[in-house]
């Protein structure tokens, strides 16, 4: 190996045999250097030490098979813009159709007389017919030992690059840089006291930890149920990264694949708790916590006049939030609580402990719809303390400091997105509190968190995250989590119906009106309806509607309303002058109307679970027992089923969870916001124990630091 190709970061094009054409092919498929090669994810594998005999084909069985060309044709019709090219092969057992449709140039790449690897499904029993076979012709000239005889990797391809000639690029750079591969250089920083000049110069490849024998490492305690046998039975044989990427790309056996996407899994994970958790604790490294824990005297004053008694959770949450204020580094802690758990009174508590001590505070929340509601909100129980409540969004800014605070206390500020312009700059900023903050990405929490010194930090949402993911995204969080409802708030009953069922839930809907109750109807869309998909508009459905719920009154409210608009429907709606209000997704987050009792969700299944879990949030907030009903997809559809769970159960946690088996995690947590790198081997549905590993093992050698 020339010393020139040591480093892992070598760009492919040095590499033998990649010339310029190849190269733009690679970089398409985002391969620059050789550590992306190597970490170039076959997208199956064939076993070629064995073939189907095609007599034994059967019909849908994926399988591969291999013979020789006995007859190659092209057929052309509608005047040569329609074509099959067919290939038959003959294996000595049988003979085998290959088609393919309107791809006429195959014929180029086949001739009598080939040795043909096909893979496909027999469509045909009567000729042996598969349409669109992948093949490879073989090549006597090529060292077949890389194609055949051992269990083959496929990759990813892009057009033009033949299939072959990347699995040779791939068998020969593997081989070439193992050596450097089965050196491991630490990546997490805290157990480098092994070979750390090695580490130096070849951190291309992030390395785990030595092969975790997961015992050891006390994860057992992890462990729940049904995984623990699958863990151990795993864990003791996870390779050690330079031998899993040997295994990727050459398994012996087929159980040896998943062998390497689990350690190559871990050290992804590794990687990233390592960044999160290291960002943790350089924020502890570099800073002071401001003094916030505040002295009673506007919270006292707070609850007593508050109506009703904080849960026994909401007080907990609440001594772990004043121990934080009060200690040495700032506070960063997720507040997690299912939708209507009370997590604003919290918020409003923790505001009080940061404005009693002298400084201010922003509360950010990621509609106007939202904030509108928390000004009302704040606005009533602070200012009776003399506390000055400003409002901070797109089209509305009251920002005036003409009310001056009572002395010593400082501002408090609500807003939007607008919270994060520059224009906005207050002078002692002690504490950020994010509401939903599943809306918010990482980077606007660090540019509102930049308007003051290091201040205390509170995130809150209902979006019940899947632990693993949890893990992963609040890394550098601590949790604490309101794990009950206030008392006395009805029960909601849930029902999936289709669509032929609306007349009925209108009148049972005008029922509920006429004994006084409100309803939500929500729609997937603003103003286009779909008609191939048959999705409803909320604009269109509107008219309809008022007439249908006539006497009572409908009202309207979407995102391209001006807020103002938005605000006085909402408004009329608290005060019961609406009886239905008509809504896109717009009313998921926060809205809190206790005597609206029914949800209503036209073309429910377009919606994710989590969000509609979000969207039933909305009711059951009073006394009064709710109704979410669902309207769905023809019944026994997949788009139907899914949406059962929701009449299961009403826990939000089960809810995501099914979410991020059936949606995956970029789904669940919107795509944009979700902060989740880009993983090559990790999952986090099948993954969770080396989540929970990776976590551990990095928060213990950070310490050990
Ligand atoms: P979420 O956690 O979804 O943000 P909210 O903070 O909007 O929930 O609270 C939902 C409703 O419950 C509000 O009307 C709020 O005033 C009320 N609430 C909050 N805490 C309590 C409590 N301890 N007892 C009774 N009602 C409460
Ligand atoms: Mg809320």
């Amino acid at each position: 190996m020339s010393q020139k190709l040591a480093s892992l970061t070598t760009l492919v094009g040095e590499l033998r045999g990649v010339g310029p054409e190849r190269l733009s092919q690679l970089a398409r498929l985002e391969i620059r250097t050789v550590h992306d090669l190597l970490l170039h994810r076959p997208r199956r594998y064939e076993d070629r030490r064995h073939f189907k005999a095609i007599a034994q084909m059967q019909l849908n069985e994926p399988v591969t098979a291999r013979g020789k060309i006995v007859a190659t044709g092209t057929k052309l019709w509608s005047k040569g813009t329609k074509s099959v090219f067919e290939i038959i092969l003959d294996d000595g057992t049988a003979r085998l159709h290959c088609r393919w449709w309107n791809l006429p140039f195959m014929e180029n790449y086949f001739q009598v007389g080939d040795d043909v690897l096909v893979f496909g499904k027999l469509n045909s029993a009567k000729p042996r017919n598969i349409d669109h076979p992948e093949t490879e012709v073989l090549d006597a000239s090529e060292d077949v030992s890389i194609h055949l005889n051992r269990i083959v990797p496929i990759y990813p391809s892009t057009e033009g690059l033949p299939q072959r000639w990347l699995r040779s690029l791939i068998a020969r750079t593997v081989e070439e840089f193992a050596s450097k591969i089965s050196e491991p250089p630490m990546t997490v920083a805290a157990s480098g006291s092994r070979r750390r000049e090695e580490a130096d110069n070849s951190l291309e490849i992030q390395n785990p930890p030595p092969p975790p024998h997961f015992g050891g490492y006390g994860i057992s305690g992890l462990q729940t149920g049904s995984q623990k046998s699958a863990l151990s039975r795993d864990a003791a044989t996870l390779p050690g990264r330079a031998h899993a990427i040997r295994l990727l790309h050459w398994p012996l056996k087929m159980d040896d694949t998943e062998i390497a996407r689990r350690q190559l899994a871990l050290d992804e994970l590794i990687e990233l708790q390592h960044a999160i958790q290291l960002r943790r604790k350089k924020l502890e490294a570099n800073s002071r916590g401001l003094p916030c824990s505040g002295n009673n005297k506007f919270i006292r004053k707070f609850l007593a006049q508050l109506g009703f008694q904080l849960t026994a959770a909401q007080t907990k949450v609440l001594r772990e939030i004043r121990a934080d204020m009060g200690g040495a580094h700032p506070m960063r802690r997720l507040l997690q609580g299912d939708v209507g758990s009370g997590k604003t009174v919290v918020a409003a508590c923790t505001a009080l402990m940061a404005l009693e001590s002298g400084f201010d505070v922003a509360l950010m929340a990621p509609t106007e719809i939202l904030a509108e509601q928390h000004y009302q909100n704040f606005r009533k129980w602070l200012s009776p303390l003399g506390i000055a409540v400003e409002l901070l969004t797109g089209s509305v800014k009251t920002i005036s400091h003409s009310a001056l605070p009572v002395p010593r206390s400082g501002f408090l500020y609500l807003g939007t997105h607008a919270l994060i312009e520059s224009s906005f700059a207050p002078k002692n900023l002690g504490l950020v509190i994010i509401d939903e903050q599943h809306k918010f990405g990482v980077v606007q929490r660090e540019k509102l968190l930049r308007k003051g010194i290091y201040p205390h930090l509170l995130v809150m949402t209902a979006t019940p995250i899947p632990r693993t993911l949890g893990l992963t995204l609040y890394g550098d969080l601590d949790i604490s989590v309101i794990d009950e409802l206030p008392a006395g708030r009805g029960k909601i009953k849930t029902f999936v119906r289709t669509a032929d069922k609306l007349p009925k839930v209108w009148e049972f809907i005008r029922g509920k009106i006429s004994r006084g109750g409100q309803a939500y109807v929500v729609y997937p869309r603003v103003e286009e309806a779909d008609e191939k998909s048959g999705l409803k508009a909320v604009i269109k459905e509107f008219e309809k509607l008022e007439k249908i719920f006539a006497p009572y009154r409908a009202g309207l409210l979407h995102g391209r309303l001006r807020s103002e608009e938005k605000e006085n429907v909402l408004t009329a709606f608290r005060l019961n002058k609406i009886q239905v209000l008509l809504a896109t997704s717009v009313v998921e987050v926060g809205i809190d109307v206790p005597n609206a009792t029914v949800m209503l969700v036209e073309n429910a299944d377009h919606f994710g679970l989590a969000q509609l879990h979000q969207l039933r949030g909305r009711i059951g907030r009073g006394a009064e027992e709710s109704f979410c009903i669902l309207m769905s997809a023809l019944k026994n559809t997949e788009a139907h089923d899914r949406l059962l769970v929701m009449e299961r159960t009403s826990d939000g946690f089960k809810i995501a969870e099914e979410d991020l088996r059936l949606r995956g995690a970029g789904e669940l947590l919107g795509r944009e916001q979700s902060g989740l790198p880009p993983f090559r081997f990790a999952d986090f549905q099948k993954d969770q124990e080396l989540v929970e590993w990776a976590r551990q093992f990095v928060a213990e050698n950070l310490k050990k630091k």
